[in-house]
């Protein structure tokens, strides 16, 4: 039976570019998305031309009902789930004097409690079969800060922070959770930022160039497979050299 694997977030950006990079590499994908229904199945039709078994869920997932039916619907689907990819993010930039109370809590609704209401429902599926891998998408915002990202900083540093804690909780049980910190990578997201900051982010960065979704693919295809099996509890840095 093929290996599957939930994204969540996978409508475009960095979440697309794993969906399709993980069903052409075997897996049964399990593509969600939230407000986007023609970009998701434009990617399903994409995955589908890899991986025939693959799927569409719809949720918001810093509401704990969504995700519960998200997962109600691949357990009825595929009965396991081997990988959870929560890719899920968003931004509502300002600097902090500015920044409304709901902006601050939106960004950590999604980004921070959407990662942990999708890894605790994968949990109860993963610690039936006694193992699994998680995947988080952190940033490298939430290990350096950055200006007019308070909101957005404070989330990613909290998934670090649960990255740790579940990997501490779920070693025994076989269960890797690890999280991937993304630098300047060119998506919708970073295609909002001006010329100006992009021209400044380019000059802290070695390698001189912006990440591409492939990078990111590339990253979470290797935590997943089996070559990473002693890896846990642990931030990858994917940024070009931007953070050392
Ligand atoms: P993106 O292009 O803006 O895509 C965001 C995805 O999140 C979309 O698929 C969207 O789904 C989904 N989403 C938004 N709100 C949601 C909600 N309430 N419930 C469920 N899904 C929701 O973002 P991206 O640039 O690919 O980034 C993906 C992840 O990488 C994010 O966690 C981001 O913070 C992180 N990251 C990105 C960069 C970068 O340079 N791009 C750098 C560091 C970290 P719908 O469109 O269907 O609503």
């Amino acid at each position: 039976m093929n290996k599957n694997v939930l994204v969540t977030g996978a409508s475009r950006g960095i979440g697309k570019a794993i969906a399709i990079c993980f069903a052409k590499n075997g897996y049964d994908v399990i593509v969600h998305y939230n407000g986007s229904q023609q970009a998701a199945l434009d990617t399903l039709e994409q995955v589908k031309q890899y991986s025939s078994n693959s799927t569409l869920v719809q949720g918001n997932v810093s509401r704990q009902e969504d995700v519960q039916q998200m997962f109600k619907v691949i357990k009825e689907t595929y009965g396991k789930l081997d990988v959870l990819i929560n890719n899920s993010g968003i931004t509502k930039d300002n600097l902090c004097l500015r920044m409304s109370e709901q902006d601050f809590m939106d960004v950590m609704e999604v980004n921070c409690k959407g990662t942990f209401l999708c890894s605790k429902e994968a949990s109860k599926l993963m610690i039936r079969k006694k193992s699994g891998c998680m995947i988080n998408m952190a940033s490298v915002v939430g290990l350096c800060g950055n200006v007019g990202q308070t909101n957005y900083a404070a989330s990613k540093a909290a998934v670090i922070g649960f990255t740790k804690s579940l990997a501490k909780e779920l070693g025994l049980r076989h269960i890797r959770v690890n999280a991937i910190a993304p630098g300047f990578i060119q998506t919708q997201m970073t295609d909002q930022l001006s010329e100006e900051v992009k021209k400044q982010m380019l000059s802290q960065i070695p390698l001189q160039e912006f990440g591409t979704v492939e990078d990111i693919a590339q990253c979470a295809l290797f935590l997943a497979s089996e070559n990473a099996k002693y890896i846990t509890g642990q931030v990858i840095q994917v940024n070009g050299g931007m953070l050392m």
